[in-house]
């Protein structure tokens, strides 16, 4: 069973030819409002990877925490655990233009009031393969969560800030993509920040986006496993969907390499069609891909 501490949110998405201006008002093309957060994406992710999953986490008592609840739900993800606080769920504002740039305003919301694991939650970790965090939640329940798994912790540091010290030292797996390894090294080539990563925690994974990903741990291994060659039409949440795989072939105790090209080929499924938790792909589809 893979645990995921995290955040969910509703998508807002408007599709738009011109990107108002302040003051103005603009008639835009589409809108679609669709769950995301990474916390609940990589729950989705691993859920239709095929694995059990529990999601901690909070929405609030608005229209929009039922129909986060309800996607996680029938992912297959175990929701007894996601809690209802007053006020507005996780909302991201997204604004996309014609030529597919974004500009997205994240209202915390219910993600904001998550404090630390409750004594249940800590029981349900305890019995998971791995506890699954990323940083939309607020850093004290972030580092609460991490110090007190008795299980592995995967560690997806975005969005990028500084992670303190007590975290990393309950960290067994970090798995940023390019640009936050930059972030939290200073340096701009992925071998090099590997390396500085192995510093900090005992295993690493740099996602690349097209170029595929590195691994690395303490114990020596070093790997390069390639993207699979696909169109991509929407890379959102390809990392989450790589994170949420990898857990569970790890999970089940497949070799290194074989976990890492599992969730390449998840991620390059994500990407071939639109959307976050809609783009994901299931078991069969991902072992078909990998035949
Ligand atoms: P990223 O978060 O962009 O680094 O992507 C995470 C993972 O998704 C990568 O390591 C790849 O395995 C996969 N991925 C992302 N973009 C592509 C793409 N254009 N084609 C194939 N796979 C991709």
């Amino acid at each position: 069973m893979i645990s995921v501490f995290g955040s969910a949110n509703m998508d807002l998405v408007a599709y738009t030819p011109i990107v108002p201006k302040r003051g103005e008002t603009v008639t835009g093309r589409a809108f679609a409002a669709v769950p995301g957060g990474k916390g609940a994406n990589q729950a989705v992710a691993a859920a239709r990877a095929g694995a059990d999953v529990a999601f901690m986490g909070a929405v609030g008592d608005d229209a929009f925490g039922p129909v986060v609840r309800e996607t996680l739900r029938s992912a297959g993800v175990d929701v007894g655990r996601l809690r209802v606080v007053p006020g507005s769920s996780g909302v991201a504002h997204i604004v996309v233009d014609d030529d597919g740039g974004n500009s997205i305003i994240v209202v915390p919301g219910a993600n904001g009031a998550v404090t630390a694991p409750s004594a249940e939650d800590l029981a349900v970790i305890a019995r998971s393969d791995a506890l699954l965090l990323q940083l939309e939640l607020p850093m004290e329940a972030v580092v609460s969560a991490a110090r007190q798994a008795r299980v592995p912790v995967v560690l997806t540091p975005a969005p990028a800030r500084e992670l303190p010290r007590e975290l990393l030292d309950a960290v067994d797996l970090i798995v940023p993509n390019e640009h936050e390894a930059e972030a939290l090294t200073g340096l701009a080539d992925p071998r090099e920040a590997l390396e500085a990563l192995l510093e900090l925690v005992p295993e690493a994974v740099i996602t690349l986006g097209a170029e595929g990903a590195l691994y690395g741990s303490r114990a020596g291994g070093r790997l390069r496993v390639p993207a699979v060659p696909v169109r991509a039409v929407d890379t959102t949440a390809a990392g989450d969907t790589f994170v949420g795989a990898l857990a569970v072939a790890r999970a089940e105790g497949r070799p290194q390499e074989e976990a890492l090209r599992f969730a390449a080929a998840a991620a390059a499924l994500s990407v071939q069609r639109e959307g976050a938790s809609t783009s994901m792909p299931g078991r069969a589809e991902i072992d078909a891909a990998l035949r």
